[in-house]
């Protein structure tokens, strides 16, 4: 059963990553041998997923997060940061045996940065049928992406078909999608990498993600946005093909901002929005994000969106 289109606090289940990110500036990438000093590090709650359930949660939706941390310190510390948020944590599973994931990101004096991420216990997230169907009662959206093992996205797919929960894919990190995906899914959310990829057609701006829009949507999905960095996003559905171009901001930090775009744009939908709507609501939260600097941090809340001048 789908919830009502005025529901006022919508519920959204995430399955999906979650990471602390330790963010270490220093003054250049230490070459092979050297012992470098930094200027600082940071611990900051982070992974698509958890990052898309605060971009939902902060929209004003109920968000149920479906994820796995380690038995360790930086585990309890993504719960309590999720619950802060108001997200429920009952379906975020303790793996005994691997560390909570971790993203290492150094940044150096220049800007430039060098990632490494560790999955640790994002690895063995189990989806159990019977509790993803008692947690997708009443959801508007399953919302995921491919920072789980895919074998797991597969079963949280085939779930939400059987239970008539709609699904919102943002295949990323982009990987082969499996043949089934194509028709369990409502809504794709590609950035131009992912729909170059998927589509197997090149995709610099707008004229190029029409087209791949409209190619990946003929696969399946009634709905595909390509979101476009700074050019904003394009958004196909069955009434047609739109490009909807981002205010001019000036980009202090671009980290979380297409998490920011798909919890608002989510949360928008479930809400029962039009899609059009929905997607420059989407943009309106992503330019607020990339105006300051952090992941989770700059995620915006539903009041600044809505009175934002943008
Ligand atoms: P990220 O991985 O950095 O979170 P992404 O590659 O998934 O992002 P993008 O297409 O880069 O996704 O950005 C998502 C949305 O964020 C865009 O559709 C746009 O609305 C907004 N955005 C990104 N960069 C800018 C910018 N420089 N100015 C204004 N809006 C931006």
């Amino acid at each position: 059963m789908h919830p009502t289109s005025s529901d006022p606090a919508p519920c959204i289940v995430v399955l999906g990553s979650l990471n602390m990110d330790l963010l270490l500036r220093v003054p250049h990438a230490p070459a092979a041998g050297e012992t470098l000093h930094g200027h600082s590090i940071d611990h900051l709650p982070g992974g698509k997923g958890g990052n898309q359930a605060v971009g939902c949660a902060r929209q004003g939706a109920r968000v149920r997060m479906l994820g796995c941390v380690g038995d360790d310190a930086h585990g309890r510390a993504l719960r309590d940061a999720l619950a802060q948020d108001g997200i429920d944590t009952a379906g975020v599973q303790t793996d005994a045996q691997a560390p909570t994931g971790v993203a290492l990101v150094m940044v150096d004096d220049s800007a430039q940065n060098r990632i490494v991420v560790i999955p640790g216990a994002n690895a063995g997230v189990q989806v159990e049928d019977a509790a993803l169907a008692q947690q997708l009662h009443g959801a508007a959206f399953l919302l995921v992406q491919f920072e789980t093992p895919l074998a797991q996205v597969a079963r949280a797919l085939e779930v939400a078909a059987r239970v008539g929960c709609r699904v919102l894919l943002n295949p990323s990190p982009v990987a082969a999608m499996p043949a089934a995906f194509w028709s369990q899914v409502d809504t794709l959310v590609v950035n131009e990498v992912e729909a170059q990829a998927l589509g197997g057609l090149p995709v610099h701006g707008p004229a190029e993600a029409a087209v791949a829009a409209r190619a990946l949507g003929a696969r399946g999905p009634e709905r595909v946005v390509v979101t476009l960095g700074a050019q904003g996003a394009v958004a196909v559905d069955g009434q047609g093909c739109r490009h909807h171009p981002a205010p001019g901001v000036e980009a202090v930090d671009t980290t979380a901002a297409g998490d920011t775009f798909l919890g608002a744009f989510a949360v928008a939908l479930a809400r029962g929005t039009p899609f059009e709507a929905a997607v420059q609501l989407g943009i309106r939260a992503a330019a607020l994000c990339v105006a300051r600097p952090g992941a989770q941090p700059s995620i915006p809340r539903r009041a600044e969106v809505l009175r934002s001048p943008l």
